[in-house]
Order: C-alpha cells, then sequence, then structure tokens
C-alpha cells in the first residue's frame, strides 16, 4: 500500500521532470527564432517602425537589437513618441 507521502513525492517527481522537458523544448525553440534573427541580420533585413498613436510609418535596415515590440530611437514627427518595431521582414533580393 502506497502512503499519501509516497504518491505526493511521486507527483512532484514527476511534474518537475515534466517541468524540465518543457524548459527544454522551450530553450530549443528560443534557439531557433534566435538563429534565425541572426541570419536576417547577414540578409537584406527591413524594419517596420510605427508610431504607437497614428499610422505613421517608417521602413528602415534592420538593426541590430531590432525586435517587434521595441522600442526604436526613431520618432513621430507628429507626436514626437518613439515609434515602436511593427514587423521585419526579410527583402527578396533582386536579380543581382
Ligand atoms: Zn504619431
Amino acid at each position: 500500500m502506497i502512503s499519501v507521502t509516497e504518491l505526493y513525492a511521486l507527483f512532484m517527481a514527476l511534474s518537475l521532470s515534466l517541468m524540465m522537458i518543457l524548459i527544454f523544448v522551450t530553450y530549443m525553440f528560443m534557439r531557433k527564432t534566435m538563429f534565425v534573427s541572426i541570419e536576417t541580420v547577414t540578409g537584406k533585413a527591413i524594419t517596420v517602425l510605427k508610431c504607437p498613436y497614428c499610422s505613421y510609418t517608417i521602413r528602415r535596415v534592420f538593426r541590430e537589437g531590432d525586435h517587434v515590440g521595441a522600442v526604436a530611437q526613431e520618432k513621430c514627427p507628429i507626436h514626437d513618441a518613439n515609434l515602436i518595431v511593427s514587423e521585419i521582414y526579410t527583402e527578396t533580393p533582386s536579380s543581382e
């Protein structure tokens, strides 16, 4: 007969190992996305900046540290508010 404490310990061990797997999977996923972003630096990546108050949008060359939701140095000429990175994409290379 298994006691309550033993059952509890078993449950704790199970949930702990499950958590470890989850952390590992998340880590692997993060590594993959980080690798992709490094690749975009070497390519022709474009960052789309948007004003949080109006539809003012500008496009510029991707800079290191850019990620969706990041606050950029550029400002909206109407609101004098820092633009937010709304999109990052790679330009398909034209016939070069
Ligand atoms: Zn604005």
